[in-house]
């Protein structure tokens, strides 16, 4: 069996992260099961987007230790399509396999935009944009998804249908996500557990007791509702 398979995708001991004078990580411990998706919340510039980008590996200067077994992907708030490349493009992107234009073409299909490989991003609407960047998250088989607020700039009702994705999407794949909202019903509804950053540290760190809300049934986009 391959190292962390059985156990934790993700460990972190006492990470920091220091920017000039000011300590925004300070020893943060967490771990993330296999499979289990994780909110972080916390208030406005406690360092949740630092966290996650130290997490990502996209911090050198970071300190402490932290691992991730296997691979990951990334969905910011803002989709970050690049709009020189179709769809089909910004999906595939950095990614390889003989099979890969399947995957792409599965990936799409899954949030519903099967007919939409061929656009480009400035003809999706912010909603479409956004499932883009999960189709592109998903082609990479990721064992750990982090998502920075990945709802936050939608309207209220592309929010529900993202949340009812995401509910749907976390049922056929094996992914574990870091999921950070600052809208604590959607952990609620999304989340395993539920992390609490405060002064550069875990706080809170809970289990969602059971039984919780269901992802809501919300309006789909079309085709992933007749596929999942
Ligand atoms: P959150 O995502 O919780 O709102 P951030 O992680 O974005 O918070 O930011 C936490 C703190 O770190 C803020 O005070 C922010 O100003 C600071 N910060 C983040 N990135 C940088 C940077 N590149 N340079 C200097 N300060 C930064
Ligand atoms: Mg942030």
């Amino acid at each position: 069996m391959a190292p962390g398979l059985a156990g934790d995708v993700t460990t972190a001991t006492g990470v920091r992260r220091v920017f000039g004078t000011t300590v925004v990580l300070d020893g943060v411990d967490l771990t993330i099961g296999r499979g289990e998706v994780v909110a972080l919340l916390g208030a406005s510039g406690s360092g949740k987007s630092t966290l996650l980008r130290v997490l990502a590996g996209l911090d050198d200067e970071a300190t402490g230790t932290y691992t991730t077994h296997g691979s990951t992907a990334v969905v910011f708030q803002e989709h970050r399509l690049l709009p020189w490349k179709r769809v089909s493009a910004n999906v595939a992107l950095g990614v390889r396999g003989g099979d890969l234009r399947a995957r792409v073409e599965e990936a799409l299909h899954e949030v519903g935009l099967t007919e939409k490989g061929r656009a480009w991003p400035a003809e999706l609407s912010g909603g479409q944009s956004q499932r883009v960047a999960f189709a592109r998250a998903l082609v990479r088989r990721p064992d750990l998804l982090l998502l920075d607020e990945p709802f936050g700039a939608l309207d209220a009702l592309n929010r529900l249908r993202m949340q009812a994705l995401f509910g749907r999407l976390r049922a056929r794949h094996d992914f574990a996500a870091l999921l950070v909202t600052h809208d604590v019903d959607e952990a609620l509804l999304l989340a395993d557990r539920v992390l609490v950053l405060d002064s550069g540290r875990i706080a809170e760190d809970r289990k969602v007791p059971l039984p919780r809300p269901r992802a809501v049934d919300a309006p789909g986009f079309g085709a992933e509702r007749r596929a999942l």
